[in-house]
């Protein structure tokens, strides 16, 4: 059996990662995601082993140290990061695995994992990354000028990644995503097994 893609989604806050990563689970079945650990607090009702897995800094500083953490980054003061066995269990059982991860993240996991695709989601526009941040009603505008700042820093590093798609719809992100994995799936050393049964015939 062929082992599972590991795809990492990064983008800028507020480009909708997370919607086209549900939306993507929904029209994929089958397809897994990665549970981040995080030393954040619970959002409403986020539930610990759902959403993320919910532990203090100290614990978190503790499966760093036991190896357990393929990748981590801090974004806004609190730890996340990737735990290692369910990610390995996962890939070897052949599934396809999302991760929704900060750009240094993505990074990270390639030069771990060199097979990983790594994905940039773009905003349409600079102005409607604006718009949407601005949109959530939960930022004042000298956050949304920090994370318009921090965007185009992000942007910048989408050179690094595998593929770029632009966040236009998410219907059309979610059809791109799905055929670069379709893609992917057909690169011949993902296909070794395939011809190798052939050639044993
Ligand atoms: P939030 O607190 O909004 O759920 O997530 C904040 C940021 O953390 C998002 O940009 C998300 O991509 C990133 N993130 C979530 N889990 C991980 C992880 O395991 N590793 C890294 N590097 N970033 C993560």
């Amino acid at each position: 059996m062929s082992t599972g893609l590991i795809v990492s989604i990064s983008g800028p806050s507020g480009v909708g990662k997370g919607t086209v990563i549900d939306r993507l689970r929904e029209v994929l079945p089958g397809c897994g995601h990665s549970i981040s650990v995080t030393s954040r607090a619970p959002r409403g009702q986020e539930q610990d082993g759902v959403e993320y897995f919910f532990r203090t800094k100290e614990e978190f500083e503790k499966l760093i140290a036991e190896g357990e953490i393929i990748e981590y980054d801090q974004y806004v003061g609190n730890y996340y990061g990737t735990p290692l066995t369910p990610l390995l269990k996962m890939s070897k059982s052949g599934t396809n695995v999302l991760l929704d991860l900060t750009v240094a993240g993505s990074l990270a996991l390639k030069e771990k994992f060199d097979d990983t695709v790594t994905i940039f989601l773009l905003p349409p526009s600079m102005d409607e990354l604006r718009s949407r941040l601005s949109g959530r009603g939960t930022e004042t505008e000298e956050l949304v000028d920090k994370r318009m700042a921090q965007a185009k820093g992000e942007i910048a590093q989408a050179e690094k990644f595998d593929y770029v798609v632009t966040n236009r719809t998410v219907e059309q992100a979610v059809e791109e995503i799905a055929a670069i994995m379709k893609a992917e799936n057909r690169r011949f050393r993902r296909s070794r097994d395939a011809v190798e049964t052939l050639l044993a015939q």
